[in-house]
Order: C-alpha cells, then structure tokens, then sequence
C-alpha cells in the first residue's frame, strides 16, 4: 500500500482552467519526493490538494489505498509547513509549537515529551517564551517545522518553506530537513522552484512546467536523461 496515490488528477479554477493536468504520480513511503518547477506551474496547488485545502476537480488521490478527495484536511493523517511559516503572532514558541497537540486534545505528559524531543533536536529550547517576532527568519522556520514535527504525522508537506531565508541559512536548513526526514523516517513531499534544493535534497524529483508533470526521476537520472528540453535546461541552469 502506498502513502499517496494521484490518479488522473486535474484542477481548473473558475478564473483559471487546466492549471493541472492529469498528474499521476506514486508517492513511496519514507521518500523525499520533490517537486519543483518555476513559479505558476501548480506546485502549490497540488500540495493544497494533497492537504485537503482545495477541491479537487478531476481524478482520485489515495492515502494508503483509501479514497480521500473529500475527507477534511484535520482529518488526513498529515503535517504541513508553508512559506510563510504561518506562526500565531501572539502565542510564545512553546504555545506554537503545541497548537495543534492542544486542539487535539494530547494528553499534557505527551504534550511536554514531543516538545523538549522536537525543541532540542531544532536547537530551540533556549526560545520557547519568546514569541515569533522576536526571532530571527532562521528561527521563526524552525518553530514552523517543530509544529509540523511534534504532531508526529507520516507525511509531511513544505512548501517553499526556506525561501525566505539567506543562502547560507538555507544550506544549512536543507540538511536540518533531510536529517530529520530521515531520522524520523517521515514521508516527504516538497516544493521548491530552486533546482539546486531539488537536486540535493529529492530522493525522486517531479519536474513540472505549466500544470503538466515533465518528468519523475532520482537525480541522477534527470541529469544525465532529461526527457526533454524543458527538464534540461531547468535543471541544467543554475538558479
Ligand atoms: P506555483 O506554486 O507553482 O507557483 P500555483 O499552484 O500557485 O503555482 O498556481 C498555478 C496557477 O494557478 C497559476 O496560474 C495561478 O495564477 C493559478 N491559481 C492559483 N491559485 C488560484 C486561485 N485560488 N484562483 C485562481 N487561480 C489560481
Ligand atoms: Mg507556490
């Protein structure tokens, strides 16, 4: 059985038609399956789908066999960072953190457990009574992928999550992910238009080009046989 399953899938909105255009795609579990493509390809629009926070208009989306196109987004057993980190600008780090787990009514002891396990392995335990403006960007992106991490869901989902970070920073953060990807065998879809993120953190990669999916490889393979112009070029050129 696998985690996620994309079947035919396709998206029009009213103003706006095919912006996906029957994707079909096998998410493995325990992968970090990127998928990248410049900006007004779909990519956020088909991770919204995946998430439960857009209709979708055609075809089926599968979680581990089971048709899900209409199960709320609370109820999919997944986590999701976005752009922006989208803190509660009011709660301190700690409150952040624990939003979710609160909502869902997790018991207090496990509660603390998850934060001072996802607090230490972030580097975060020194900040957790501040509250985000006081943070750096580097910080603030931590505090958004701890609130993901503590709720402990298989499947994770970023979008451009490092992208408003400095370069150095986000070197730094693209290994942060991949280790505790990794460490915590999560599976991981995730979105960036930057090549060279796709590049050294995918497992697979998804090219994707104007609501169509270019091609589906590890790597090495998109570098050395590019299906087409698009995925050499896209791939080839530095960012
Ligand atoms: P990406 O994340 O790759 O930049 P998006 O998924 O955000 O691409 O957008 C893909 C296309 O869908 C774009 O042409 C965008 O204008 C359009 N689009 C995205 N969201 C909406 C919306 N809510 N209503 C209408 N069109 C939208
Ligand atoms: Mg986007």
């Amino acid at each position: 059985m696998k985690p996620v399953e994309l079947i035919n899938i396709s998206k029009s909105y009213d103003q706006e038609q095919h912006v996906l255009k029957e994707i079909n795609l096998t998410i493995e579990k325990g992968e970090f399956f990127v998928l990248v493509g410049p900006s007004g390809s779909g990519k956020s629009t088909l991770l919204r789908m995946i998430a439960g926070l857009e209709a979708i208009t055609d075809g089926k989306l599968k979680f581990n066999g089971k048709l899900v196109n209409h199960l709320p987004p609370k109820d999919r057993d997944l986590s999701m960072v976005f752009q922006n980190y989208a803190l509660y600008p009011h709660l301190n780090v700690e409150q952040n953190i624990l939003f979710g787990l609160r909502a869902k009514k997790i018991a207090e002891d496990e509660q603390k457990r998850r934060l001072m396990q996802t607090t230490e392995m972030l580097g975060l335990s020194d900040f957790l009574k501040r509250k985000p403006k006081e943070l750096s960007g580097g910080q603030r992106q931590r505090v958004a992928l701890a609130r993901s991490i503590v709720s402990e869901s298989p499947l994770c989902l970023m979008d451009e999550p490092l992208s408003n970070l400095d370069a150095k920073l986000r070197a730094q953060m693209r290994m942060e992910i991949k280790r505790i990807q990794k460490k915590l065998d999560l599976t991981m879809i995730y979105v960036t238009h930057d090549q060279v993120e796709a590049m050294t953190m995918g497992d697979r990669i998804m090219v994707l080009n104007d609501g169509v999916i270019q091609q589906v490889g590890e790597p090495i393979e998109l570098n050395n046989a590019p299906t087409n112009l698009f995925v050499a070029s896209f791939i080839g050129s530095p960012k």
